[in-house]
């Protein structure tokens, strides 16, 4: 069964901005820069048939394109950090888009996603970091900010059957050339 999620792509010359991150965190496991995205949905392991009803969803899907810029780092996981990871900065298109996404996987049959939608650039998986730690890494690095970008596309992600990670592939890409006049 393929493990599967929508989002969008990293460009090299953010992705650029982001190695400089990589490192000063024990515990850290850095994420490899051709794997940086941001995901829109969620669907993980679904059988052939959802996949492709999704898919085909995700293809009515008429949205302008839009720019994004990162903005701070944060982490997840407050007492035992999870994560590291770069935000992205308020954006109305992001949002709508993303609700397009939750629409799309509920038309294909996929169930409800009840958590908020918290836009992020996943730089640094951990276990075992201790929460001091992370929080000197985001003392010095926490105020962020990228260039703004050009999101002209969204894409259909695989990732390991079952177990996740990276590396991910486009299985679909959907240009961004929609939306209202
Ligand atoms: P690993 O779990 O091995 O660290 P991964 O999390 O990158 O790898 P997946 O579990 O396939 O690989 O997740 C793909 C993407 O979806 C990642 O951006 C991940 O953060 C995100 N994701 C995973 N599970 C959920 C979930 N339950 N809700 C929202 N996003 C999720
Ligand atoms: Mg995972």
């Amino acid at each position: 069964m393929p493990r599967l999620f929508s989002g969008i792509e990293i460009p090299a010359e953010i992705a650029e901005r982001l190695i400089v991150l990589r490192g000063g965190l024990e515990g850290a496991r850095w994420v490899d820069p051709q794997n940086y995205h941001i995901t829109l949905r969620f669907i993980g392991d679904v059988d052939g048939s959802t996949a492709e009803r999704f898919s085909e969803a995700l293809a009515d899907i008429a949205a302008p394109p839009f720019s994004l810029t990162l903005d701070g780092l944060g982490s997840f996981g407050r007492g035992r950090p999870r994560a590291v990871w770069a935000g992205v900065a308020s954006c109305n298109e992001l949002s709508a888009l993303n609700r397009a996404h939750e629409n799309a996987a509920i038309r294909a049959g996929i169930e409800a996603e009840s958590r908020n939608f918290h836009p992020h650039v996943t730089l640094a998986r951990m276990r075992g970091a201790k929460a001091d730690d992370v929080a000197t890494y985001l003392s010095y690095n926490g105020a962020f900010l990228s260039a703004a970008f050009p999101v002209t596309r969204f894409v259909l992600f695989s990732s390991r059957e079952s177990r996740g990670g990276g590396p991910y592939v486009v299985e679909r890409a959907y240009p961004l050339d929609g939306g209202e006049d």
